[in-house]
């Protein structure tokens, strides 16, 4: 078995896209001690991932978390056969050195919500929300990119603890999946003329908590309708990932003098300390029944750079996933 891994070639100046990166095939390497032979099964492709394409270098292996099966072990912690997490990047069968790997829950069905909404994106859901958003029941969350991996969690969160939830997304279909299938009480779809008239019908009562997945003139409309003791909280700014320059606005911050609210950013990985907490919460909200989820998966490693760039145009829906074949 031969590994197929997808390196960096040129780092982009806006939009990443196909000429960015390249793919290599290379024979299999002999195990070292401690180190475990992976098969990829899903590769996880992120918005932060074009953060990381600005810091590697011009001929890494891209960056990325996978979930995979062990096929050949020289660890004493990690057998053959077990199903794992690692970030190894865009990588058909890595090799790993057993420190990097996590044993994936074997509460998790199916596997694939290991990297979506009892994943990463789905503890940032819960620990932004809950750690800084500090939701009361009957309280306003405005959540944008509402209908994404992020989005979808943090509002079927702010549900179950009993808050009115608007989602913002980018098309009337997402609109529809986040008021009928994720239960939020409002959708709109940012990308209609007149969905700031849509924020002020559905926001009445002000917003309390503002979980930012997008930033720019979105968050801009929002952060005007925050009420007194506001929470936003920085969790994405993915208008802004492929700007090369700042982009400005209009410059809102005196909202958070006059309304004395909070504004915090915070990275899922400060949380890490935790992660059982949430993967618990996570887990029984699932087996509730009260975790929906959509996926939108691509087929083949050769098609991770078509697929990353589904992320910057809304193409996906719900977690964006690569399954190996
Ligand atoms: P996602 O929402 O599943 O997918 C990205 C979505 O962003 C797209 O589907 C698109 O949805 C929306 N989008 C893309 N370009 C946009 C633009 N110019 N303006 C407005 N919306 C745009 O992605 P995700 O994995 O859940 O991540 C959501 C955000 O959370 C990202 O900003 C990511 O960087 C951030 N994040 C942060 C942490 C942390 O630790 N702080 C961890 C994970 C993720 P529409 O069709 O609705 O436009």
């Amino acid at each position: 078995m031969s590994n197929k891994k997808i390196v960096m070639i040129k780092k982009p100046a806006d939009f990443p896209g196909e000429s960015n990166f390249k793919l290599i095939e290379e024979d299999q390497i002999k195990l070292k001690e401690k180190e475990v032979r992976i098969q990829t099964l899903w590769l996880s492709l992120d918005p932060y991932m074009r953060g990381s394409m600005n810091r590697i270098e011009e001929g890494d292996i891209m960056v990325g978390e996978l979930i995979g099966k062990v096929v050949e072990s020289k660890s004493e912690i990690i057998p053959s056969g077990a199903i794992v997490l690692s970030k190894a990047g865009w990588q058909t069968c890595p090799v790993v050195n057993e420190k990097n790997i996590k044993i994936v829950d074997s509460r998790i069905d199916p596997l694939s919500l290991a990297l979506g909404a009892i994943g990463m994106p789905g503890l940032t859901a819960y620990f932004g929300l809950t750690k800084i958003g500090k939701p009361k029941p009957g309280e306003t969350v405005v959540v944008s990119a509402g209908s994404g991996a992020v989005g979808s969690v943090v509002g079927q969160i702010s549900k179950k603890l009993g808050c009115k939830v608007v989602g913002i997304a980018g098309s009337d279909e997402k609109v529809e999946y986040m008021t009928s299938e994720l239960g939020f009480d409002h959708g709109i779809n940012y990308k209609k003329s007149d969905w700031t008239e849509s924020l002020n019908n559905s926001t009445t009562s002000g917003v309390d908590i503002y979980f930012d997945n997008v930033g720019g003139i979105i968050s801009d409309e929002i952060i005007d309708r925050i009420n007194e003791k506001a929470r936003v909280l920085i969790c994405g700014q993915i208008s802004q990932y492929n700007n090369s320059e700042v982009e400005l606005g209009p410059r809102n911050l005196r909202q958070f003098l006059f309304k004395r609210a909070k504004l915090e950013g915070f990275m899922v990985y400060g949380y890490e300390d935790q992660y059982q907490e949430g993967l618990d919460f996570l887990v029984n909200m699932m087996n509730e029944g009260e975790l929906k989820f959509k996926e939108t998966i691509v087929e083949g490693i050769e098609n991770a750079p078509y697929a990353f760039s589904k992320l910057f145009s809304g193409e996906n829906f719900g977690k964006l996933l690569l399954k190996i074949t």
